[in-house]
């Protein structure tokens, strides 16, 4: 019979399996059940719309049995079974949701937690065993088939005879070694512990036979060993369970085994509400995010759930793309079990859901925020940048939601910091909440633009983000406070005697000159109120900052979108006094004075020269 190759990523991915040093190995048992409560589940959507099924949950049920003598461990469905091509396509091949997270880790060293990294499903049985044969006939044919593998050379499929509809996977489970334990796998009752912590929650039964001593009937001292078929796990979603008797442990487990995620959860909330509409939800914040998050490729959404039964893999409309980074699921009794997708969407029920889980996620995120700085700031390093985009959005209308789960980093501070902190610390005379754009907080901390806002002891957001202006326009204010750019054309000073700096007429002459020279580029040369130690700088007009200059130009539809640049001038400063004297004598020099100036201003700001040869032959011509 012929071996079929496995593809290039499987191999590898089995390879992995077989060689891991992988301290979990256990979890292949709930990917086992996992795929035999699936393939059940398909058969109750098929009898939903083939009248020639009938779906009876009491007759579903999954099988786990053990032969010491013969080191197996098989493991039997009645679901729907895999024809020919299913058994070759589905075991053949990396189950799509794992491997794209594969192609993103093709780094991952041998031996690494792959398990952890994202789920494997069906081989991981190869962690535990060095045969792993599949037999199964699927739900619309007579004829079953065979599937063997013993490992990375690759599989066989052959015509099998098979009663019923199902699937029976027989695991030959590898020898024990001197660190290994395998004899665990062979044991009912050790396999009876697994099933409780990794599938309790599988809404169909799963039986095990297991041993018992009991009092011989009519005796008093004597025991004979019984063995009874037992269903091992509660059936009870997590879900549906009392929340009083979960454990965090409880919740961590699900998450990993629902393959919400291959970190941890930052936290978890748990709703059950008995109202209009009944539902329970158990949603998880992850601690990073999907390295796919940022991107078009990443699908937001939660399972949906219809009385246990899940109808949806991902149900967008539960979640805003604001907390689309939120993971779990919802399960309500009320809602009709053969919706189909449009009218899902449409769903006013959903609608309330959505509205009452955002509530929700809010609430455990402020909590976060209050109780768990550290944690929180984990959070909002993975996923700050999507609550800006939510302020952004939606023309502002989910800052209320927002604004104070936002944080910044803050110039006096040095660490990040809410709006609300930063009003609470703002100076009796001060007005605005203020704040400067930049790559980063060094180039920021340089800005000439800080230093009379620094000097006034006023604290400075700092915006590294390119969302971050975007966001705050949006905000337009905060506990009334207005924002304002430390870039911006009116600082808003209170009665400051700065403010009342006007140029000479002398200055003004110079000035006027300087705009003629800089025409079409700056809107206009004036007097910095702002300066101190450096001779020039720009500020903007208008709505458009500098820093939104930046960003759109990085998007082609918004080429040509112009911030109205003003370029500001350090009177008291010597550059500008030879600048003055060139004027007097030199008009050639004076424009060169001007240009270099201006470049110079451009440069600071993080904006390219718009001629660098140009700049280039001035600061020579200057230095001459
Ligand atoms: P996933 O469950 O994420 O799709 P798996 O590797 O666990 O990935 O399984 C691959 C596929 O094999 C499943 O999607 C399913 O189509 C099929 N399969 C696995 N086990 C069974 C089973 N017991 N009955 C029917 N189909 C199964
Ligand atoms: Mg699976």
């Amino acid at each position: 019979m012929a071996v079929r190759q496995f593809e290039a990523e499987s191999k590898r991915l089995l390879d992995m399996m077989i060689h891991s040093i992988y301290s979990k190995r256990e979890v292949f048992l709930r990917e086992l059940i996992s795929n035999a409560s699936d393939a059940m589940d398909k058969m109750y959507y098929r009898a939903l719309t083939d009248e020639s099924i009938t779906f009876d949950q009491s007759d579903y049920y999954i099988k786990i049995s053990t032969d010491k003598d013969h080191r197996t461990l098989t493991i039997t469905d009645n679901g729907i079974g895999m024809t020919k091509e299913e058994l070759e396509q589905n075991l053949g091949t990396i189950a799509k949701s794992g491997s794209l997270a594969f192609k993103k880790d093709n780094e991952i060293k041998d031996g690494f937690d792959i398990i952890g990294q994202f789920g494997v499903g069906f081989y991981a049985a190869f962690m535990v065993a060095d045969k792993v044969s599949v037999t199964s006939r699927a739900v619309d044919s007579d004829q079953a088939y065979h599937w063997y593998s013993e490992g990375a050379e690759g599989f066989t499929i052959e015509e099998a005879t098979k009663d019923d509809v199902g699937t029976t996977i027989t695991l030959t489970i590898k020898a024990s070694t001197e660190d290994d334990d395998f004899e665990q796998f062979l044991d009912p009752r050790q396999l009876q512990t697994i099933v409780k912590t990794y599938s309790d929650f599988i809404r169909y039964p799963i039986k095990m036979d297991l041993t018992e001593e009991k009092l011989k009937e009519g005796t008093e001292d004597e025991y004979e060993t019984i063995v009874e078929e037992k269903t091992v796990n509660s059936m009870v979603p997590i879900w549906k369970k009392n929340k009083a008797e979960l454990t965090d442990d409880d919740y961590k487990n699900f998450y990993q085994e629902k393959h919400f995620g291959y970190d941890d959860p930052l936290t978890h909330v748990h709703v059950s509400v008995d109202g209009n509409i009944r539902y329970q939800a158990i949603l998880y914040v992850p601690e990073t995010a999907p390295y796919n998050y940022y991107s078009q490729e990443f699908e937001k959404g939660l399972e949906l759930y219809s009385n246990g039964v899940l109808i949806k893999n991902k149900a967008p409309e539960l979640l805003p793309d604001y907390f689309s980074f939120v993971k779990g699921l919802v399960d309500s009794e009320d809602l009709s079990l053969n919706i189909s997708r449009e009218m899902l969407q449409h769903d006013r029920q959903l609608k309330l859901i959505e509205k009452n889980l955002v509530k929700k996620i809010k609430q455990e995120l402020k909590k976060l925020l209050m109780n768990d700085r550290e944690k929180y700031e984990t959070f909002f390093k993975a996923f700050g940048r999507q609550l800006k985009y939510g302020v952004y959005s939606d023309f502002g209308q989910n800052k209320d939601t927002l604004k104070d789960l936002l944080l910044f980093y803050s110039s006096t501070e040095e660490k990040l910091v809410t709006l609300a902190e930063y009003v609470e610390r703002m100076k009796e005379d001060q007005t605005y909440i203020y704040y400067a754009t930049g790559e980063s907080h060094a180039r920021i901390e340089r800005l000439p633009q800080t230093e009379i806002v620094r000097d006034k002891g006023y604290e400075i957001l700092y915006f590294t983000d390119d969302i971050d202006e975007f966001a705050i326009k949006m905000l337009l204010n905060y506990d009334e406070k207005e924002f304002k750019s430390v870039s911006s054309g009116d600082l808003g000073f209170e009665d400051d005697q700065a403010e009342e700096k006007t140029a000479s007429e002398e200055d003004q002459a110079i000035f006027d000159q300087m705009k003629e020279i800089l025409k079409g580029k700056v809107s206009d040369v004036r007097l910095s109120k702002r300066l101190k130690t450096h001779p020039v700088c720009l500020s903007n007009e208008g709505d458009i900052s500098i820093e939104m200059e930046k960003v759109l130009s990085m998007m082609p539809e918004n080429q040509g979108v112009k911030a109205e640049k003003v370029l500001e001038i350090n009177a008291d400063h010597d550059i500008f006094k030879s600048l003055k004297q060139a004027s007097q004598s030199n008009e050639d020099m004076m424009e060169t004075y001007t240009n270099v100036l201006y470049n110079q201003a451009l440069l600071i700001e993080g904006l390219p020269v718009e001629d660098p040869v140009s700049y280039a032959n001035d600061v020579w011509k200057v230095m001459k």
